[in-house]
């Protein structure tokens, strides 16, 4: 099957155009061969997928306990297809992509510094700033589930047992997550950096893991 230039009618092949992707015709038309693919969030929390630039944005959302897939070697065509089959919406720096699928839910940020990508991302869709943070595990992305004390112990500083009694874990990657000093600066700095909209330095490590 062709699929058509509306301009000028010069004929293209159908495989070029899955998950909503559009081409540059030569006479510089977009040919594209579906309507707009519209966007069906699932849910009342929105999910995300990163493009491979913005892996320090993913781990903000995710330390805010947002679930964020990201892959620093996807690329635009998968991430726009996860995207669209697991209702996740995109977030790029990348102008061209959003121009190249005709697919609803990829927001292009602006900003270059990942904290005011961040606040690009929560005024976009309205998102208050979460009570709680780390919900979930900034490295894999997977819910943090609660930690008894008594089974913490082996598995963390002894000054850190001894000075916490809340942990959690991730059941996917075994990283251990407490509210620690350098989770209690995260926090502020992302309170400041949100009220601001100017805090220029990223997250680290959150505190934990081995
Ligand atoms: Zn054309
Ligand atoms: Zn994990």
């Amino acid at each position: 099957m062709a699929v058509l230039c509306p301009a000028c009618g010069r004929e293209y092949d159908v495989t070029l155009f899955q998950f909503g992707r559009t081409i540059s015709c030569t006479c510089g038309a977009r040919v594209g061969l579906e309507k707009r693919i519209p966007f069906t969030p699932i849910g009342r929390e929105p999910r995300f997928i990163c493009d491979a630039m913005l892996g320090r944005l993913a781990r903000w959302l995710r330390t805010l306990g947002y679930d964020t897939e990201y892959d620093d070697a996807i690329d635009d065509a998968v991430l726009v297809a996860r995207g669209r089959e697991e209702h996740r919406r995109v977030l790029t720096r990348d102008r061209a992509l959003a121009k190249a699928w005709r697919v609803d839910g990829i927001l292009v940020l602006e900003a270059d510094d990942p904290m005011e990508q961040l606040e690009e991302v929560l005024r976009w869709l309205g998102l208050a700033f979460p009570d709680r943070l780390f919900t979930r595990c900034t490295v894999c992305n997977t819910a943090l589930e609660p930690l008894d004390p008594a089974e913490a112990r082996d598995r963390v500083p002894e000054k850190v047992h001894t000075r916490h009694n809340s942990f959690a874990e991730c059941p996917v990657c075994d990283r251990v997550y407490w509210e620690g000093s350098h989770a209690q600066r995260m926090r502020r700095r992302l309170a400041d950096g949100l009220a601001e909209g100017g805090v220029t330095s990223g997250p680290r490590e959150p505190d934990g893991g081995p």
